[in-house]
């Protein structure tokens, strides 16, 4: 049976891995290293790029790279290059794609099945757009789970005593917090809290505003609209971030940043690490409200959580980490690597579905409450928040007019009593209602939620067994026609990117060729010279041409010719034929 891979598809870097004799194992990117940026770009030319060669462009081509579409997931944002539109979703499938072929070198085998992690707090649509991204990148996406939910696994895997942990999980662009209980065969999330729009991304524009702030100050220059220097202030904002977790201080050094008319200007800025935590305080504490919320939530005190296990990028900020042994009143577990544990978690999922890791059950839950709008604005709660999955309810409504043929079903996400307050997730109508008296038609709603997290929504007349059902996507997420279409075209980019790499490739060795041919010309006899110069000239001649074909068959008569002529090079009384 081919492998499982775990995909942690990350705001800011992804990760894989799978299952290597029982045991969760990252795989090594094609620029081999064990995480690849989540960063898109695509060069003037037409070509893309993704990975770390996306990422190191990124300053100078800032307007046709992508970076963070995760933020964007199950939003109708879209990406405008060259006058085309791409969803989150082909963004990240571009990813996703990327990470499939690495796994495929890296292990010597075709990989289609993968466990794809999302951020525990990301709503349906969210979790959808990510499942697409997926079937567009060519996987077959066996299973969504959690973030936090895959670090639990890779952490308790073989840990036998039942404990009830906490994953503080602060990535590029979400923050959620889960409590779980693990035993030796269940793993159980008893609740979970969030933001899905919180994470470094917001600590770097913190340290961005500033710098851009204090260089208005001491230049008089506003940064602002040069796209190039914005993109050189935000890397080194990350950068200065990223080292002030180790570091008490830290210098931002940019030459040559802009111009005025006295000549150009660089930017040397010193920032401590206190005056970053001041600056971030704000998103620090406000971390604190949803791991409050969790642990109300799961009905356990701080003294029951045995151990908080930190995850993403992001909890290594020493601020972070303190904020979290303050309310909890211990040392936040350090043992988990926080960058690789999400993937692994994943690839022991995927180890569990395929049977390469003793059984587990994972017993997940959904992160927000589900219901439908009734008369007055009034949400009419069906499922709880942090309710176990996989779960389906039911409840009985009815009209509220005489006569009444037909309902909207307005299907809600939130917690909040008045439905206006809620998100909508979808709408549907039931239609045949027999004309009677208000309240009389008995409708059953049911919501099922599938262990991937994925809503479907049904109404049922009871009386003429007329029934309607939605599997919620909202509007900016794809339809299966165009998900197919998607599909298509990036299996279709990718046989265009071999093709394209083949034909570098060849080029590149007619260049060698080339070189060799003429190297060799001026050491052999004119007769034997004269042997050469014909499929010479040839692959000069087709080398820019567009017919790969032919330069290949005029590379190999070369190579062949140039084989004998090495031999007869410093022995020209042994003439070579052909
Ligand atoms: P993730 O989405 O889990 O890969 O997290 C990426 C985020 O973590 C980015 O915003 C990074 O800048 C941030 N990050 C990575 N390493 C550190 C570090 N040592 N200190 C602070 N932030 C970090």
């Amino acid at each position: 049976m081919s492998k499982t891979i775990g995909i942690d598809l990350g705001t800011t870097n992804s990760c894989v891995a799978y299952i290597e004799g029982g045991e969760p194992t990252v795989i090594v990117s094609s620029d081999g290293s064990r995480t690849t940026p989540s960063v898109v770009a695509f060069s003037k030319n037409g070509e893309r790029m993704v990975g770390q060669v996306a990422k190191r462009q990124a300053i100078t081509n800032s307007a046709r790279t992508v970076s963070s579409i995760k933020r964007q997931m199950g939003s109708d944002y879209r990406v405008q290059i060259d006058g085309k539109s791409y969803t989150p979703q082909e963004i990240s499938a571009m990813i996703l794609q990327k990470l499939k072929t690495d796994a495929e070198a890296f292990l010597g085998e075709t990989v289609t099945d993968a466990v794809i992690t999302v951020p525990a707090y990301f709503t349906d649509a969210q979790r959808q757009a990510t499942k697409d991204a997926g079937t567009i990148a060519g996987l077959n996406v066996k299973r969504i789970i959690n973030e936090p939910t895959a670090a639990a696994l890779a952490y308790g895997i073989d840990k036998e005593a039942p404990q009830k942990i906490m994953v503080y999980d602060l990535g590029g662009g979400t923050f959620d917090v889960s409590i779980l209980d693990i035993s030796a065969d269940v793993v159980e999330v008893l609740a979970t809290a969030g933001n899905n729009h919180l994470g470094g991304d917001d600590f770097d524009q913190c340290v961005t505003d500033y710098l851009v702030d204090h260089f208005r100050a001491s230049t008089g220059i506003d940064l602002t609209g040069d796209a190039v220097a914005m993109q050189r202030v935000r890397e080194a904002a990350e950068k200065a971030k990223i080292e002030l977790s180790g570091l008490m201080t830290t210098t931002v050094n940019l030459p040559f940043l802009t111009m005025d008319a006295s000549g150009p200007k660089h930017m040397e800025i010193t920032l401590t690490r206190a005056k970053f935590d001041e600056m971030t305080r704000y998103l620090v504490d406000s971390t604190m409200g949803p791991l409050q919320q969790a642990l109300k939530d799961s009905g356990l005190t701080a003294a029951q959580i045995s151990k908080v296990l930190m995850v993403g990028g992001s909890s290594r900020i020493p601020a972070v980490q303190e904020a979290v042994k303050r309310f909890l009143g211990k040392e936040p577990f350090k043992g988990v690597n926080p960058d690789e544990c999400v993937a692994m978690g994943a690839a022991i999922q995927g180890g569990v579905m395929t049977g390469d890791v003793k059984s587990l059950v994972l017993l997940d839950v959904t992160p927000m409450s589900l219901g439908v709008e009734t008369v007055g604005n009034v949400f009419a709660k069906l499922i709880d928040r942090n309710t176990t999955l996989p779960v389906e309810k039911s409840q009985i409504f009815t009209t509220a007019s005489s006569f009444q043929t037909a309902v909207e079903i307005h299907v809600l996400q939130g917690e909040s009593e008045m439905a206006s307050r809620n998100r909508t997730l979808g709408r549907f109508r039931l239609e045949g209602i027999r004309r009677s008296m208000r309240g009389k038609p008995q409708i059953e709603v049911t919501f099922a939620i599938d262990s991937n997290g994925i809503v479907n929504v049904s109404a049922k007349d009871l009386d003429t067994g007329n029934r309607q059902q939605i599997v919620i996507t909202n509007s900016g997420n794809m339809s299966p026609e165009d998900v197919e279409r998607a599909q298509r075209e990036a299996a279709q980019y990718l046989l265009e990117d071999k093709r394209r790499k083949a034909d570098s490739a060849l080029r590149d060795r007619a260049d060698a060729l080339i070189f060799r041919g003429e190297s060799l010309a001026g050491k052999l006899s004119r007769e034997d010279a004269g042997r050469i110069e014909k499929p010479l000239k040839e692959v000069k001649k087709l080398k820019d041409g567009k017919n790969p074909a032919k330069l290949k068959d005029a590379c190999d008569r070369l190579e062949e010719m140039l084989n004998y002529a090495d031999k007869a090079d410093g022995a020209y009384d042994t003439k070579f034929t052909k």
